[in-house]
C-alpha cells in the first residue's frame, strides 16, 4: 500500500495548472489565481504624498511663526508653490505642495489656524519627513503583482489600487460532490430505522467553499449500480468529481468498478493512511479527476485536507503547504497496530513558546463531532505505538491556510 507521501506525490504529477483564464470581478476573485502580472498604471503614491495631519513646510525655515497661505485637504490638489516663510495646512494622505519638502505633525505646533493667519511651528524638520514619495511602492509600469499569485484580501487591494476590476484569472475548476449510500437521506428528512442523514455532500461543499469554490450537489445517490453508474457519469464533465462512500470492500462499495467502466483510470486505491484507507484518486482521458472519499465522515474530511485541497490548489496553481508544525502532546497516546500513518483530531494551542496537541474525545472516524472541537490534526507517524504526555509531534491545521507566493 502506498504512503500518504507517495499518494500526494502521484497528485502532484497528475494535476498540473489549467490553462483556462478568465475576466471575472473583482469582487469575485478571492480565491482565484491571477492569470496574467497587474501593471502598475499609475505610481504609488501617485503624488508626494503627506503621511502626518499638519504643516507642509521648507525645512530649512526652521521652528517661527508663519502665515498659511493655502489649506489642503485629501483629494484637493494644491495649486499655491511654497516659497519660504510661508506653510500651507495639509491632512494625511493630501499632495504636497510645490516648494514643499516635509510636514510638521499638528502636534509639534501651536495647532491648526485658519489660511492668512500665522501657525507656530515648534518641530525643527528634515528633508521628506512625513513624505510617502511619489513611486514608493511602484512605479508605472511596475508588475503590481505576478501572474501566479493567489488573490487573498491584501492581493484584492492591490488589485483594486492598480484598477484590476474585472481581474484576469485561472478559471476555478468545476467541482461536483455526489455522496453514495443506500442508508442516506437529505439533511432536511427525518431519519426511517437504518437511514441516516448525509453529511458528507454538505461538508465537502462546506470544504470547497472555504477555498473560494462552489461544488455542484449530486448526491445522495443509492447503492443501486445503475443508478450510481447514471450519477457519476453526471459528474464526469466537472474537472474534479468528489464521491464519498462505496470505495472500500464491502459488497456494496462499486464505485470503483464503476468508475474504471466509465473510463476513469485508477492512480491509486487505498493508502496507508488512518482514517482513510480505502482512498481512490483516478483520472478520465480528457483530463478530469476523481476522488473516493471513504464514507465515514471523519475520513473523507480527513483526506479532503489530506489530499483533495492539494489537488484543487494545483489545478489553480496556487502555492500549497500544509504548514505542519511541532507541538507538544498534553496527554498520552498509545495504539496497538502501528501499521498506517494516524491522523488524531487535537486541538492546538499557542502556548507563548510553543505549541501544544490536546487530543479531542474521539471515538473512530465514524464520530465525526470530534472535528467540531478540533482545528488541527495530530501526525502519528506508521511505526509509532507509544507516544508519550510531553513528546513533540508533528501536527497541522485544519481548514484553509495560505502560503504566500515567495
Ligand atoms: P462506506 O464508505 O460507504 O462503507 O461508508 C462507511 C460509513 O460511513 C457507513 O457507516 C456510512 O453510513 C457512513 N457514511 C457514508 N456516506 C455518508 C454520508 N454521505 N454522510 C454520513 N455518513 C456516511
Ligand atoms: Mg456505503
Amino acid at each position: 500500500m502506498i504512503t500518504v507521501e507517495q499518494a500526494l506525490e502521484i497528485i502532484v504529477n497528475s494535476v498540473q495548472r489549467t490553462s483556462r483564464r478568465e475576466e471575472i470581478p473583482l469582487a469575485q476573485a478571492p480565491g482565484a489565481v491571477l492569470g496574467r502580472d497587474a501593471l502598475a498604471d499609475t505610481d504609488s503614491p501617485p503624488f508626494h504624498r503627506a503621511t502626518m495631519d499638519g504643516y507642509a513646510v521648507i525645512h530649512t525655515d526652521g521652528p517661527g511663526d508663519y502665515e498659511v497661505v493655502e489649506d489642503i485637504p485629501a483629494g484637493y490638489f494644491p495649486r499655491t508653490r511654497l516659497v519660504p516663510g510661508k506653510v500651507s495646512k495639509i491632512m494625511t494622505g493630501a499632495p504636497l505642495p510645490e516648494g514643499a519638502d516635509a510636514v510638521v505633525p499638528v502636534e509639534q505646533t501651536g495647532g491648526f489656524v485658519d489660511l492668512g493667519q500665522l501657525a507656530m511651528i515648534k518641530g525643527e524638520s528634515r528633508p521628506g519627513k512625513n513624505i510617502a514619495p511619489r513611486g514608493e511602492d511602484m512605479k508605472v509600469g511596475d508588475v503590481a503583482l505576478p501572474a501566479g499569485t493567489l488573490i487573498r484580501p491584501a492581493e484584492v487591494a492591490v488589485l483594486a489600487s492598480v484598477g484590476c476590476d474585472p481581474c484576469h484569472v485561472y478559471s476555478r475548476p468545476t467541482l461536483a460532490a455526489l455522496a453514495t449510500g443506500d442508508e442516506l437521506i437529505p439533511p432536511d428528512q427525518k431519519p426511517a430505522p437504518g437511514q441516516i442523514r448525509n453529511s458528507n455532500g454538505p461538508s465537502i461543499i462546506a470544504l470547497a467553499a472555504e477555498m473560494g469554490l462552489a461544488c455542484r450537489s449530486l448526491g445522495p445517490a443509492g447503492d443501486n449500480p445503475a443508478a450510481l453508474e447514471e450519477n457519476i457519469r453526471r459528474g464526469m464533465d466537472n474537472d474534479f468529481l468528489i464521491i464519498s462512500g462505496g470505495v472500500s470492500a464491502g459488497d456494496r462499495d462499486l464505485v470503483p468498478d464503476i468508475l474504471k467502466k466509465v473510463g476513469y483510470k485508477t492512480l491509486f486505491h487505498k493508502v496507508s493512511v488512518k482514517p482513510g484507507k480505502p482512498t481512490l484518486f483516478g483520472m478520465s482521458a480528457s483530463g478530469r479527476f476523481v476522488f473516493g472519499l471513504p464514507g465515514n465522515p471523519v475520513s473523507s474530511m480527513v483526506i479532503f485536507e489530506l489530499f483533495v485541497r492539494p489537488a484543487l490548489c494545483r489545478f489553480m496553481g496556487a502555492p500549497y503547504d500544509a504548514m505542519e508544525v511541532a507541538a507538544r502532546m498534553t496527554s498520552g497516546f498509545h495504539r496497538i497496530n502501528a501499521e498506517r500513518e494516524e491522523y488524531l483530531p487535537a486541538r492546538l494551542e499557542w502556548n507563548g513558546d510553543r505549541f501544544s496537541a490536546g487530543l479531542v474525545e474521539y471515538h473512530g472516524s465514524g464520530h465525526f463531532r470530534a472535528l467540531t472541537r478540533a482545528n488541527g490534526l495530530v501526525i502519528i507517524p506508521a511505526g509509532v505505538k507509544k507516544t508519550p504526555e510531553g513528546s513533540q509531534v508533528r501536527a497541522r491545521f485544519l481548514g484553509n491556510i495560505i502560503m504566500p507566493a515567495p
